[in-house]
Parts: structure tokens; C-alpha cells; sequence
């Protein structure tokens, strides 16, 4: 690597924040531990950031609990204008912020951009939501007596994030957040805290009040998140992440009987009927699955495809995919980067030996890359056996298994034949069909000729096993808020 580009990328990890911040203060973890943070396009450490301790986790609840009653009273325009300044900044330091996202989770240079954006945006949408909380004053049915209700920050609330968007899924818990007037401590995954730690830090500059944000990071995410968990001070948790780590922190929310919103995983179906446009199907196709290099719970898991078109779908989808450029996301034209780490990667190949194995036929791709750093290439898999794990449980990999299907009902019913919930993807050109579809699929949201859905300003979420509650949208704030109901004998 030029000794140019080396020196750019010590540069942007180096101006990042390593420590705790908790009370408006960045600090050591208590015990002195760090946790090494790794380039998975090598697997050489790139940083290494304060390991918390349960000790400094309650310290920073504290810090919350103590800011929370001035910040629920500051006023909502103010609000609104930190994470104003916030989103300038971010879009200002896009280069920065995208490189580093690179550095540590891995993605190519093109797609850590367009997450710095998508990141940002939630910071301008919710400052524009924060001063938009209202609530309703009607007469009483009896024509005696008024009812007032009015919304109010629910409190502090934890906040976990994954690797695998380490940035946005920030965002789009901070951003409401702060509108609603609620003080939180942020958890982000392991793998990648440093974005995490660099949005922690524009929010400092952008005015945010010591204590409204606190940050944890940690190797040993359970014993820090069980104290603050369990204690009555916390008011809300929200979780993205899998559905496995979500459900037992369901469990042990019970305890305090907390607000939860839990963004989980997917498995998503992208049908394809015999009335569609194919050319435009295959470039969704690609968005759906090669986004975030297949690690999103929105990648499309299972392609159903009508008969009549399937041959030409998964030529056209392999010769595609067969020709994305692999390698280092900092590299010039590369389009798929490493996977996050060696579990992440040995998943993914166990799910294509199993399927493999039953009889499905790799069109493309299906073995691991030799060489350092944890690269798996586009895989095209055909004629999936019923039985394959993949068609049941997430990929989350560049694997995109094909299978025909004979009728409308037979895919909605194949699509809707598993616990997830979260996205499916669509594509017809019958207007009729495509309302069929989409009012029988159970899902959270469904994109119709369309392989992306995100959008800062719709609610983003899914049902079943995917998860409760909506992030974005309108619907976003209410998660962060509490409705108190006032009756009124006047
Ligand atoms: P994960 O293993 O569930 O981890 C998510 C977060 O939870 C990380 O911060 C992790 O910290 C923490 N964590 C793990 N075990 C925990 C525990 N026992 N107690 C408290 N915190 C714990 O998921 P991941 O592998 O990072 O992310 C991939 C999953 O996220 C996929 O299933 C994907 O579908 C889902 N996802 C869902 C959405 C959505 O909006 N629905 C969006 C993105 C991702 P450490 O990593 O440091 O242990």
C-alpha cells in the first residue's frame, strides 16, 4: 500500500476518541482494559479502544439518570439544532467518517459513503421531528369533563448496536433520542466501535449537554448490559442486532418492565413473477443482496422466481455478480469487501456445504478465498433442495440461492414459510398482483420493484421474529416517548 494512503488511514483512526464517555467526560475503562479493534481485509488491529467494565457501564447510566430531567426540559428547538449541526458535520467529514467505517468493518470505500449519508439523514429528520411532538385536548364523550394528553420523554435509555451498519444504527437510535428529549448509554458492537465513538464525539461539538450521550465499549457486552438492564433507572432499551441476543434481552427487560424496540434479524424472499420487468429485477436483485456485501437484515435471503423466467434471471444475476471487482474496500473499484470476521465467514460457507450437499448447484462462486483477510466470493446457487438451512436461516453473506416457483399463492405462501418478518422484496408489473402480494406477505415492509427500502423518513421494522417497534419515519420518536393521559374536571 502507498505509504501515502497508509499514513491517510493512521491519520482518521488516530483523531477518534478511544475511551469511555460517560458525564461528558472521556475516561479509561475502570479495571484499564482495552479491546482490540481489526481491518477484517487483513485481520491486523487497527486500534484499541477502553474496555468497560459492569462498574463503569452503571457509572454511565448514572451520568444519564443525572442529565435526564434538565434534558427533557430543554427546549425541543434546541434540540432539533444539535443534531442539525450534527448532520452538517457528519456530511461535512464524509471522506473521514467513511474511511474509518471501511477500516474496521470492512465494506468498500463507495457503500461506507452512502452510509455516512443514510447515517446522517437521521439526524436531519429528527431534528426536524423534535419540534413536532404534540398531543390532543378533546372534550369527554359526556360532554363533562376534558381529556388532555400530552407525550414526555420516556427516559434514559440503552441503546445496543451491531457491526454491520455501525454507523447508522447508531443514528437512528441517538437521533430520536435527543429530539424526544430522552439521555441514553450506547453500546456498540465490539467489532466496530470507532464510528460509533466518532459520532459520539460531533455530537459533543455540536452542542450535545454532557451526560445526554454516554458510551460503553466493551468485550463482554452481556456483563455490562445486565447491570444497566436491571436497574430501575433505565426507562427504555432499544436492540439491533440478532433475534437470538434479542430475545434474551426481552427476558431480562422483564425485570424493570422496560419499553423495548427490537430491530432483529431477517430472512428476507424476493419474489420474481413472470410479468416482470427481469432486467430491472436482476439490478434490484443486486442491491438486495450485494448491499453491505449480503451482511444486512435486510439482504434479500431467498430468491423465488417464476418458471417461465428463472433461467434467464439467474444467468443474468450470475454474470453480475460473477463480475463484481473483490478485495480491500479502500481499493480503487472494489465492490465487495471481506466479511467482518472468521465466525462470520465460516457461517456463510457452512450454509452453502449444507445446501451443497442436499443437491444445489453453485452457479458461481461457493468456496472461501485464499489469503489473508476474510473474503467469501458472490456465490450463485440453483435447484435449492427444500430442505436447505439457507432457505430458514440468515445468511448474511454474498449468497444468493434461486429456486422456481409455479403460482402466485405457492410463493406467497414459501415466502411467508418462516419466523422473520422484517423485509420482503417484490416484483411484478400488475398492479393488481402487486397489492395481492403485498397485503399477503408478513412482513414489516416490503419493497415493490424496488431492492431497497431504507428510508430515514419511513418506519423502518418488522413482525414476528424480526423484531417490535419502528425506527425512522414519523412513527420513530414515539418509541422515546411516554403518553400521559390528564382528565379534566373542568
Ligand atoms: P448480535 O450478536 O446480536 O449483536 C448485536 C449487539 O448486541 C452488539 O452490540 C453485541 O455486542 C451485543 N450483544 C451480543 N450479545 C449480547 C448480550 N448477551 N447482551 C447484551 N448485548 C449483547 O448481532 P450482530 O452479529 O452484531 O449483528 C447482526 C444481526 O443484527 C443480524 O441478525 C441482523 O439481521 C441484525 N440486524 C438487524 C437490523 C434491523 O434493523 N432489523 C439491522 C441491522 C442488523 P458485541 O458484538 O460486542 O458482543
Amino acid at each position: 500500500m502507498a505509504v501515502e494512503a497508509r499514513a491517510r488511514e493512521q491519520e482518521v483512526v488516530e483523531a477518534v476518541p478511544k475511551q469511555l464517555l460517560i458525564g461528558g467526560e472521556w475516561v479509561d475503562a475502570s479495571g484499564g482494559g482495552t479491546l482490540d479493534v481489526e481491518d477484517p481485509s487483513t485481520g491486523e488491529r487497527i486500534a484499541a479502544v477502553a474496555d468497560a467494565t459492569p462498574d463503569d457501564a452503571l457509572r454511565a447510566l448514572a451520568a444519564a439518570h443525572a442529565a435526564q430531567e434538565e434534558w427533557g426540559a430543554h427546549p425541543p428547538r434546541e434540540r432539533g439544532e444539535i443534531l442539525r449541526r450534527a448532520y452538517e458535520a457528519m456530511v461535512a467529514r464524509t471522506d473521514e467518517l467513511a474511511l474509518l467505517m471501511t477500516l474496521e468493518m470492512g465494506k468498500p470505500l463507495a457503500e461506507s459513503k452512502t452510509e455516512i449519508a443514510y447515517a446522517a439523514e437521521f439526524f436531519r429528520w429528527f431534528s426536524e421531528q423534535a419540534v413536532r411532538v404534540s398531543g390532543r385536548f378533546q372534550v369527554a364523550t359526556t360532554g363533562q369533563g376534558r381529556v388532555l394528553v400530552m407525550k414526555q420523554p420516556v427516559g434514559p435509555a440503552y441503546l445496543i448496536t451491531p457491526w454491520n451498519f455501525p454507523a447508522a444504527m447508531a443514528t437512528r437510535k441517538i437521533g430520536p433520542a435527543v429530539a424526544a428529549g430522552c439521555t441514553m448509554v450506547l453500546k456498540p458492537a465490539s467489532l466496530t466501535p470507532l464510528s460509533a465513538l466518532a459520532v459520539a464525539r460531533i455530537l459533543e461539538e455540536a452542542g450535545l449537554p454532557a451526560g445526554v450521550l454516554n458510551v460503553v465499549t466493551s468485550s463482554s457486552s452481556s456483563e455490562v448490559s445486565k447491570p444497566i438492564i436491571g436497574d430501575p433507572r433505565l426507562r427504555k432499551l432499544s436492540f439491533t442486532g440478532s433475534t437470538e441476543v434479542g430475545r434474551k434481552l426481552i427476558e431480562q427487560s422483564a425485570e424493570q418492565i422496560l419499553r423495548v424496540s427490537m430491530e432483529l434479524g431477517g430472512n428476507a424472499p424476493f419474489l420474481v413473477f413472470d410479468d416482470a420487468d427481469v432486467d430491472a429485477a436482476v439490478e434490484g436483485a443486486m442491491i438486495a443482496k450485494m448491499r453491505n456485501i449480503g451482511e444486512a437484515c435486510t439482504a434479500a435471503n431467498r430468491f423465488y422466481v417464476a418458471e417461465p423466467v428463472r433461467e434467464r434471471f439467474t444467468e443474468s444475476l450470475s454474470e453480475r455478480m460473477g463480475s463484481l471487482k473483490v478485495g480491500r474496500g479502500t481499493e480503487e473499484g472494489v465492490e465487495v469487501g471481506p466479511l467482518v470476521n472468521e465466525d462470520q465467514r465460516r457461517k456463510v460457507e457452512e450454509l452453502v456445504e449444507d445446501a451443497v450437499g442436499r443437491g444445489a448447484k453453485p452457479v458461481i462462486g461457493g468456496h472461501r478465498l485464499d489469503g489473508s483477510g476474510y473474503f467469501y466470493p458472490p456465490t450463485v446457487l440453483s435447484d435449492i433442495p427444500d430442505d436447505a438451512r439457507l432457505l430458514k436461516e440468515e445468511i448474511f453473506g454474498p449468497v444468493a440461492p434461486v429456486k422456481d416457483f409455479a403460482g402466485e399463492e405457492e410463493a406467497i405462501s414459501w415466502a411467508n414459510d418462516t419466523e422473520y418478518g422484517l423485509v420482503a422484496y417484490v416484483y411484478t408489473r400488475d398492479l393488481k398482483r402487486a397489492f395481492r402480494v403485498m397485503e399477503g406477505l408478513q412482513y414489516g415492509m416490503v419493497g415493490v420493484n424496488q431492492g431497497m427500502v431504507s428510508n430515514p423518513a419511513a418506519p423502518f421494522g418488522g413482525v414476528k421474529h424480526s423484531g417490535v417497534g419502528r425506527e425512522g419515519g414519523y412513527e420513530g420518536i414515539d418509541e422515546y416517548l411516554e403518553v400521559k393521559y390528564c382528565a379534566l374536571n373542568v
